[in-house]
């Protein structure tokens, strides 16, 4: 047999995987989980949810899942939006799921996914994946973003698929509604249009006074709203993300996704988890204390921090950041090396694992330090 195994497409050959490293030290503070999990009733309720599916696990479970979609719409309602009603609510297994169908649907060969970095690094992954082309501009050097830029680059790239992270995974940065308006109202001056996604993965974490894009539903037709049950909710386990948007754009999606996408598992979980919102996101005001005293006390040791509307903090410069997130991996705090070239980002973990975190990290420094005036001396 000639030429390489398996016949893999020519662009993904070579290509890792994406995702962080999954080791097993004791403070995990890399992929932005909530670090409280369900409480006993919750999570009980949730087993009795899916021992009540697990009987007609021979049936394929609803389609359209009716019942998810209510339950999404209700919590939405009750998160910033207002009016929005089961039609307007599109879920997936995460919302990495729901944006691939969104690309699915609305990119592929000869259309452009437009994005501004630092962003999301699995966007151009669904673009790759669905043979879209990928434009990515630049956000300012506070990480926010020049709106006038923006809105030229999108009318010269007229991207079918514009995506926003609000807050920005790495940076934390939330956009403002003027920005959202404006580019809407870009992508929507030119034949066929884009639409514009705001991924709000962070939403319920936004400091107040930061107004969710749900509000801007009833204003721009071309408008989706993204969220995910992995974040604040403490569901990272279950695979849900969801999104809000115009009934039509949730019927276009329906064209792509695979029959019964979402389990009859996935669906009872979701609901008995719904039931418990008010548990499940209880612990977001003190992971949004404790990230901005993260802020503060990063800030006080001399480091560069970006401000955050999320529930972790990106903070540098590093001459060798791979240095410092090793030399915490070492402490037992594991961290994400992500982000522009010389910084590091923290998830927002409980009281006891951002001690840990400060501790490891003032060690690391000390010690990173310390070689740096030994060679330097030496
Ligand atoms: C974590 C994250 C998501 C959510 O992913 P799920 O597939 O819902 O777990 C989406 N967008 C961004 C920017 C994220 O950081």
């Amino acid at each position: 047999m000639s030429g390489a195994f398996p016949p893999l497409r020519e662009e993904l050959r070579g290509i890792e995987p994406y995702g962080a490293p999954q080791l097993d030290v004791p403070v995990q503070l890399n992929v932005n989980e909530n670090p409280y999990g369900p409480s006993p009733e919750a999570a009980a309720d949730i087993a009795r949810a899916v021992g009540e599916a697990a009987v007609s696990l021979n049936r394929y479970p609803d389609r359209e899942f009716v019942a998810l979609r209510a339950a999404l719409a209700t919590y939405l309602n009750s998160s910033g939006g207002s009016a929005i009603v089961p039609e307007m609510v599109w879920a997936a297994n995460g919302s990495n799921e729901v944006m691939l169908q969104l690309l699915q649907a609305f990119g592929g060969p000869g259309r452009v996914a437009l994005s501004f970095a630092p962003t999301y690094s699995m966007y151009p992954e669904y673009a790759r994946d669905t043979l879209t082309e990928w434009v990515a501009g630049h956000r300012a050097e506070d990480f926010s973003l020049d709106l006038d830029a923006a809105g030229d680059l999108v009318l010269e790239k007229q991207p079918s698929v514009v995506l926003l992270p609000s807050p920005n995974n790495p940076t934390g940065t939330a956009l403002p509604p003027e920005a959202v308006s404006m580019l809407c109202e870009a992508a929507a001056s030119y034949e066929p249009g884009g639409v514009v996604v705001v991924d709000e993965a962070y939403g319920e974490f936004r400091r107040a006074g930061t107004p969710s894009a749900l509000e801007l539903l009833a204003v721009h037709r071309n408008l989706v709203v993204t969220r995910t049950m992995s974040k604040a909710f403490a569901l990272a386990g279950a695979r849900v993300g969801y999104l809000a948007a115009d009934p039509a754009i949730c019927d276009a999606i329906r064209v792509v996704r695979l029959p019964y996408h979402l389990s009859a598992v996935t669906q009872a979980t979701a609901l008995a988890a719904l039931r418990h919102a008010p548990e499940l996101l209880g612990r977001v005001d003190d992971l949004r204390v404790e990230r901005d005293a993260t802020v503060v006390w990063l800030r006080e040791q001399g480091f560069e921090v970006a401000d955050s509307d999320a529930n972790f903090v990106l903070f540098g410069r590093f001459a060798d950041r791979h240095a410092v997130w090793r030399g915490l991996v070492d402490r037992g705090v594991l961290i994400r090396e992500t982000g522009p070239d010389g910084w590091l980002r923290v998830s927002i973990g409980t009281a006891g694992e951002m001690a840990a975190f400060r501790q490891a990290l003032l060690e690391t420094v000390r010690q990173t330090t310390d070689q740096t005036s030994t060679r330097d001396t030496a």
